[in-house]
């Protein structure tokens, strides 16, 4: 199988963590996590953008050098990962010399091919975007349409990108790689976009020194945008290590869907030029809405990951967002419908099914059940719900997370039933039913066995837990799945009860 390479934007150290960023990072960890559990190898990172004239400002308010700052401040997006259970291979800073060095030969080879040209730039140009608007595009009274802040009137000599000339190659691109842009809506956005005609962009910018210098002209730093969407390459070795570039690229961006014309225009169009294949897609979720805003600072309804891990445990959180968002769609945060969601997949479905079932096991076998499989039509349908759920579990590498979490909850459901149709309380009671009960419980532990190993991608915390209270050696996440959770015999080892899983929460 072909080797996956997956990336988070690099987050602008300007900001802190907050539950839009984690939403990306943990859908990007769900995937990856998934991938090495069917045996792919698969490679994830992440990191923080930490140039450009928004972060030289912010630095010179607070009294700190940027340096500092951005120091502190990526250590922070680190703390938040490690919190959430991500397990990216790699972490990027652009204030690195490996990016540095990586993004320096980048612009010397679009250079060298002649897609780089320097021309006046005169414009608007809202700093807190980083970005020139054309007047059309601004608010009444001259205001930034996102940020609602005057424009400033630019006018320098700048390097420019030709990307007007990459038009037709991209629509090519496009037409022969459906997946491109995912998802289908997304792709129609691009599609339309670059029909409209491109436009050469200026990449460089000669008021500014927090960014790294253009290679051939040290009066000019190169915009932050454009060595931010390098971070991608320079991480994989890009003008320094070409086999560990060769191994990786080209890559699976997730994005914002506010940065897809970047990632699925802008940059595809640098990597053609630079003679490097584009990525091999771009990934557009949706925004998170909290009391159906976009979170911002300005509206302060931030909302950092640590103060719901708090409540609902790092394993809560992260299926919280897998299952409730559709990825590609906006979704809507809301603490009642947090708390309902865990009370009702995690502390009774889930929670409540191990614990029953791990009790039986002490009370009526002392802890060990013999290896005895039964082949009634509840075990029939037990089995059938546990192979569904394996199916489902393919749905992550299309996105569709909340979709898999249905189907495999389908499996707690069916057991939650076959304890119900086979009632153990009523066999324990009857000599005569021993060898059935072994069967019952059997059954039950392996729904749980093969149930931890299809939920470590979301909650791997969780699967762990579940799966040294089952009693069984090593780790749930040992690929590939695909013959690990096929359902079949549990072995005939002593469980290690304890705590539960998933502690109710109160409503209130
Ligand atoms: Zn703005």
């Amino acid at each position: 199988m072909q080797s996956m390479y997956i990336t988070t934007p690099i987050y602008y150290v300007t900001d802190s963590p907050h539950i839009g960023h984690a939403y990306t990072t943990v859908v990007g960890d769900a995937i990856v996590r998934f991938y090495r559990l069917a045996g792919t190898d698969a490679r994830y990172l992440t990191g923080t953008d930490e140039h450009g004239l928004k972060v030289a400002r912010a630095a010179e308010e607070q009294g700190v050098t940027p340096q500092r700052l951005v120091d502190e401040v990526s250590t922070r997006y680190r703390e938040a990962w490690s919190l959430l259970d991500v397990s990216n291979d790699d972490f990027i800073r652009t204030t690195e010399p490996r990016h540095i060095a990586g993004a320096q030969a980048f612009l010397q080879t679009l250079y060298d091919n002649g897609d780089v040209y320097l021309d006046r730039y005169e414009g608007l140009y809202c700093v807190s975007c980083e970005d020139y608007y054309k007047e059309d595009d601004l608010l009444e009274g001259g205001l930034c349409p996102i940020h609602h802040r005057a424009v400033e009137q630019f006018s320098e000599d700048n390097y420019f990108f030709r990307l007007s000339k990459y038009g037709d190659a991209l629509l090519a691109h496009i037409e022969a790689n459906p997946d491109f842009v995912y998802p289908r809506t997304r792709r129609n956005e691009v599609v339309g976009f670059i029909n409209q005609g491109l436009e050469d962009f200026s990449i460089s910018r000669a008021t500014l020194d927090w960014g790294i210098p253009i290679p051939w002209d040290d009066t000019q730093v190169t915009y932050v945008w454009v060595e931010a969407l390098m971070n991608y390459a320079t991480a994989v070795g890009y003008g320094q290590d070409d086999e560990l570039f060769a191994t990786w690229w080209p890559a699976v961006h997730l994005v914002g869907k506010d940065i897809l014309r970047f990632h699925a225009v802008i940059w595809p169009a640098m990597l053609m030029a630079a003679g490097v294949d584009p990525p091999r897609q771009v990934a557009a979720h949706g925004w998170l809405l909290v009391g159906g805003e976009k979170m911002s600072k300005t509206t302060l309804n931030q909302i950092a990951p640590s103060e719901l891990v708090d409540t609902f445990g790092v394993d809560g959180y992260r299926y919280h967002f897998l299952r409730d968002v559709t990825f590609g769609s906006d979704g809507n945060f809301s603490w009642e419908g947090m708390v309902d969601r865990y009370n009702a997949d995690l502390a009774n479905d889930l929670g409540n099914l191990a614990n029953r079932v791990l009790n039986m096991v002490e009370q009526y076998r002392e802890g060990t059940v013999p290896a005895l499989s039964g082949n009634t039509e509840s075990d029939q349908a037990l089995r059938a719900a546990a192979a569904n759920a394996l199916t489902a579990l393919g749905g992550f590498a299309g996105y569709r997370f909340g979709e898999a979490l249905v189907d495999i909850w389908r499996l707690f459901g069916a057991a939650n039933s076959y304890v119900e149709d086979n009632a153990p309380w009523r066999l324990a009671k009857n000599p005569e039913e021993a060898d059935r009960l072994d069967e019952v419980l059997n059954a039950l532990l392996e729904a749980l066995r093969v149930g931890a190993i299809l939920i470590s991608p979301v909650m791997p915390g969780a699967a762990k837990r579940l799966w040294d209270q089952l009693g069984l050696a090593g780790a749930p996440d040992t690929a590939p799945y695909t013959e690990t959770a096929v359902f079949g015999v549990f072995p005939a080892i002593p469980i290690a009860r304890g705590n539960p899983l998933f502690p109710r929460i109160d409503e209130d």
